[in-house]
């Protein structure tokens, strides 16, 4: 039995991670129904500055409101050269400087969440405390950027030996600055399951990354391939307030727009049945 829910999946949108590669793809998610794209800046682009990210993507974000679609989010880049975790300060406020870069772009289009990886990985143990504090410099420095840009610094939980891999790693990390929020990925914490994640940080979740794993590493599965409990899971958001979207974040031969719509609808019904 299910307990009682504050908002009503039903009325919640529904949305893809977007890889930007090509405009017809947009056209595609808009016809199998979904509404908003989670936006991902790959660190594989060559050109990561203002002006790129201008000349490259606005055709796309301009051809999402054409088909009146949401950009919901953007992910930033991430990996060893974007790492805010970095020990290095002149290093880490340059990787800082091209953030502030991302977030002049995304403002720009009105967009109001940014996710962010708290650290690339692997993190050696002997340096954890160090990199959480590096971490927790940067996020504050964002979010107080964001703030004035009108942007929410989403702090996405991890696997393995990235930062953020358990709740009170994360919980730690929000620390850093009071307009921080959560990006729940549900198939990332292999010490916990994501329903204990969400009813502890509730509050503090503004978006999801919604796949399935084996509960030993992320796989980033269409959900009911793995072992996460979806009901359990949609009520846990429901009951935090949480009012959508549910954001897909698949792996790439398994995000089919109209297989993620019918995975979703078969998620609800049987969300109505318990
Ligand atoms: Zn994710």
């Amino acid at each position: 039995m299910t307990e009682i829910e504050k908002t009503n999946p039903e009325n919640w949108k529904v949305g893809t991670s977007f890889l930007p590669g090509s405009l017809m793809q947009l056209e595609e998610i808009k016809n199998a129904g979904l509404d908003s794209i989670e936006f991902v800046l790959s660190s594989n682009e060559l050109n990561l500055t203002y002006l790129g990210l201008k000349k490259r993507f606005d055709p796309y974000i301009e051809r999402v409101g054409e088909l009146g679609l949401e950009v919901w989010s953007v992910h930033l880049p991430f990996g060893s050269e974007w790492d805010i975790s970095t020990i290095d300060i002149h290093k880490r406020n340059e990787i800082l400087e091209s953030h502030y870069e991302w977030l002049t772009w995304v403002s720009e289009w009105g967009i109001k969440r940014v996710i962010i990886h708290p650290s690339y990985e692997p993190i050696p143990e002997n340096e954890r405390l160090e990199r959480i504090k590096a971490c927790q410099y940067s996020l504050n420095l964002l979010a107080e950027k964001a703030k004035l840009l009108d942007i929410h610094i989403c702090v996405e939980d991890l696997p393995r030996t990235c930062l953020g891999n358990t709740t009170q790693e994360m919980m730690e990390l929000l620390k850093a600055h009071n307009n921080l929020k959560v990006c729940c990925d549900t198939n990332h914490l292999l010490s916990e399951s994501p329903v204990d994640f969400i009813k502890q940080l509730g509050k503090s979740i503004a978006t999801v990354h919604i796949s399935d794993y084996d509960g030993i590493d992320e796989k980033h599965w269409l959900p009911g391939k793995g072992i996460i409990k979806w009901n359990e899971v949609i009520n846990a958001l429901a009951q935090s307030e949480y009012e959508g979207p549910f954001m897909f974040e698949v792996r790439e031969d398994e995000n089919d727009p109209k297989q993620l719509s019918e995975c979703w609808n078969g998620l609800l019904v049987e969300y109505k049945e318990t």
